[in-house]
């Protein structure tokens, strides 16, 4: 009978494992019982590697090393953040005031053909973004579409952007891209909580502790972190969150330290990253208050 039990708990937990964003294909059952496999990169396998000896090994998932299926492909076996809660609420903001590599960046400029089809995504989304010149030749720089990309979402101005949510039962949703401004941010926030004042104090106590321990974290000040996540996590009463998705933070250059607040120039490497965390902070003290 407890075997069974067990069998159909673990059954259901795989089951009802969820995945946000990102390409469908990266992720698949663990090996191990409440773990999953997400495709190798190798940059993200180090971070991994690294955080689980670091000071923010209680905000990341547990790594338990690489795997290589049948097929040849390998994956990097990490626990599944969704295992201890039943019915989840989910949430994934991504981190930081700008989501390309300064190296992407760069190789975007490497090829300086002006090109049509991001004119044409661009005049979609908003016909009045172009220059005059641009609009002349009905053609855009990569580079200069990627910036003004980030201006899309609250990415720029807030430090962090939802990209999507789950609500328990309800569908998922991924249209928040577009959201822009502080008080509609604030409202999506709310609305994920169901106005909920534990939650709300929930996710604000750990945000605030996951702020003190980057700051105290070896990791944290040696890496840029660009198109990281977290990923918030409730089920009734019970709120927590992670940091996730690695595969675009890198060790930074030797002689070149950041901040994580001041605002990004080229070749500065600032991510800004605790100022996503700051504005969160605020966003839910002012929830908690009001
Ligand atoms: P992208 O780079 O497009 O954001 P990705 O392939 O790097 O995608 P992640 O961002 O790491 O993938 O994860 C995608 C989604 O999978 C997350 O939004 C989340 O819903 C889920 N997910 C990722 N890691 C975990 C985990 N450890 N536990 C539970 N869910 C996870
Ligand atoms: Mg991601
Ligand atoms: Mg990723």
């Amino acid at each position: 009978v407890t075997s069974l039990l067990t069998f159909t708990r673990t059954k259901k937990e795989k089951y009802e494992w969820i995945q946000l964003v990102g390409h469908p294909g990266t992720f698949k059952e663990g090996i191990h019982d409440g773990y999953v496999l997400k495709q190798l990169n190798e940059n993200e396998r180090i971070c991994c590697e690294l955080l689980q000896n670091d000071n923010l090994r209680n905000f990341v998932p547990k790594y338990n090393g690489t795997i290589e299926d049948d097929e040849g492909k390998f994956f990097i076996e990490m626990e599944d953040l969704l295992a201890s809660f039943h019915e989840p609420c989910i949430m994934d903001c991504k981190i930081g005031v700008r989501t390309y590599l300064e190296e992407e960046l760069e190789k975007s400029e490497r090829n300086p053909e002006p090109r049509a089809d991001l004119y044409n995504k661009m005049i979609t989304i908003n016909p009045l973004a172009p220059t005059e010149k641009e609009n002349q030749e009905k053609k855009i720089l990569k580079p200069r579409y990627m910036i003004w990309r980030e201006s899309l979402s609250s990415s720029q101005d807030l430090g962090f952007r939802i990209e999507a949510i789950k609500k328990s039962r309800g569908l998922m949703s991924k249209e928040f891209q577009r959201i822009k401004e502080r008080n509609d941010v604030k409202k999506q926030l709310m609305d994920f909580i169901d106005n909920s004042l534990p939650r709300a104090t929930g996710y604000y106590e750990r945000l605030v502790e996951l702020r003190s321990t980057c700051t105290n974290s070896d990791f944290f000040q040696t890496h840029e972190l660009i198109s990281s996540s977290l990923l918030f996590v409730h089920d009734g009463n019970k709120a927590s969150l992670w940091m996730i998705d690695f595969g675009k933070t890198r060790l930074l250059p030797k002689d070149i330290s950041i901040t994580h607040r001041k605002p990004w120039v080229r070749g500065s490497h600032e991510d800004g990253y605790l100022f996503g965390l700051d504005n969160l902070i605020t966003l839910f003290h002012e929830i908690i208050h009001e």
